[in-house]
């Protein structure tokens, strides 16, 4: 074995993490359940043609970042880099397109073989949420407008909004050819990687992250000027429907999303907080998707939020996990037995009861530490002479109070007192 160490790219939620997690799972998916989204949840694998057939062939995720393995039956699976093309096959599988339009929210890990680095790993999480069988500018708006709404559920502010419309694939392929053409008459001051886009996807190019062809980019054919008329009116109306809702945002005509199969509408939520890994959330338009999977043409939308990003931001950690109302500690064989049939007993009778039962033996002096560490309110001693006679013994551990054997019955009425008085 390489080391104890979890695989690079990996990382482990310990509970403190996985609350801040679970967190804003909940209030995303409460927001998108206010919106009409049902949480749905895809494999992790899929056949790796789910992938290749709509992420485009000239993409990073398909041409460096997927897992790919052949399993024992020879077939070829990838472990999902992402979730939309997963929810479009589920469509098609499930036979859902006669229900259209549907509205779904997911939650899960991800995985790409990249680089890691801060806000970059190889196994992430993603929230997401699509929209199927909406051609929009309306339910644009309203997904753009649900992130917003999630932002401030979370208290998170200082993410700007950024948009721009890729247009129809067809009117994307007539503008194509004039990036060709631009780029192909300054080839000499292309990087390596903008080369080889030239060739393959120059619409890339725009994407490029090197200092030294952002002058020669901002001097590309814009293709918000390019774009078809249906389109351009598309676009039109979502900016004026997000300006009537109070939006900011910013058009971004550099903005092509690093997926082939968007269309139209594209955006980003970016931070200045996470220095390189600026997006924290980024959707867009892919109306061709389902057709390309072999489904019915369904126009769609959605977008998708890196958790660890976000998380990152979300300043307040979660609250604790309440402790428990009582420790039970059994003392001596036949006590142990009798405690966990009672701990279960007083489970049944009382829902609510946060009860930790001591497990492992030791002295009692020992156990009654652990008792205190626990931070419950109670302790409960059960030894053999207790057990004789019918009783538990109770002692506060918070505050004054001597402790007392109790029957069952008052035992029972203690710990309802114990469960209101922390409801409080
Ligand atoms: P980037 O440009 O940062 O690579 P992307 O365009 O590849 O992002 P998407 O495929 O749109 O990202 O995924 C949606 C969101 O998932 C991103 O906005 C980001 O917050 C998050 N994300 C993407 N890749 C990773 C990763 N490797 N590790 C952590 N979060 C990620
Ligand atoms: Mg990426």
């Amino acid at each position: 074995m390489a080391s104890l160490q979890p695989a690079r790219g990996t990382h482990d939620l310990l509970p403190e993490d996985f609350r801040r997690h679970a967190r804003v799972i909940d209030i995303a998916r409460e927001t998108a359940s206010l919106y009409g989204f049902a949480p749905i949840a895809t494999p992790i694998f899929e056949f790796t043609e789910v992938f290749q057939r709509t992420l485009g062939d000239t993409s990073d995720i398909v041409t460096k970042e997927m897992y790919t393995f052949t399993d024992k039956g020879g077939e070829q699976v990838t472990l999902r880099p992402e979730g939309t093309a997963g929810v479009a096959r589920a469509l098609i599988s499930n036979g859902l397109s006669q229900h259209l339009p549907l509205k779904y929210f997911y939650a899960g890990p991800m995985f790409r073989y990249e680089r890691p680095q801060k806000g970059r790993y190889r196994q992430f999480h993603q929230l997401g949420a699509e929209a199927l069988g909406y051609a929009g500018p309306d339910v644009d708006a309203e997904l753009i407008l649900m992130s917003a709404r999630l932002w401030r559920a979370l208290g998170l502010d200082g993410l700007r909004l950024e948009l721009n419309s890729l247009g129809t694939a067809a009117s994307r392929q007539a503008y194509r050819a004039l990036l060709v053409e631009y780029f192909g008459d300054h080839r000499a001051s292309l990087d390596e990687d903008s080369q080889r886009r030239l060739g393959q996807n120059p619409l890339r190019i725009l994407d490029s992250k090197n200092p030294e062809m952002q002058a020669l980019i901002a001097g590309a054919p814009s293709l918000t000027d390019h774009l078809d008329e249906e389109s351009a009116a598309h676009f039109a109306q979502l900016r004026a429907t997000l300006e009537a809702a109070g939006v900011d945002y910013r058009v971004n005509p550099r903005l092509v999303r690093g997926l082939d199969y968007y269309s139209r509408t594209v955006f980003e939520w970016l931070t200045d907080r996470l220095g390189a890994q600026a997006a924290v959330c980024s959707g867009g338009r892919y109306d061709g998707l389902v057709e390309q999977l072999g489904g019915r043409p369904t126009p769609a939308i959605g977008w998708a939020l890196g958790m660890e990003r976000l998380v990152e931001l979300v300043q307040d950690s979660a609250p604790p996990p309440p402790a428990p109302h009582a420790y039970l500690v059994p003392l001596g064989g036949a006590a142990e037995q009798a405690a966990l049939a009672l701990a279960e007993a007083l489970r049944d009778e009382l829902g609510e009861l946060r009860l930790v039962t001591h497990c492992g033996g030791g002295s009692l002096k020992s156990a009654m530490k652990k008792a205190d560490r626990s931070g419950a309110e109670l302790a409960l001693i059960l030894g053999e002479e207790e057990l004789r006679q019918g009783v538990v013994v109770v002692k506060p551990l918070r505050r004054e109070g001597e402790q007392q054997g109790m029957e069952r019955g008052a035992l029972v009425g203690r710990l309802r007192e114990c469960i209101q008085a922390r409801r409080a």
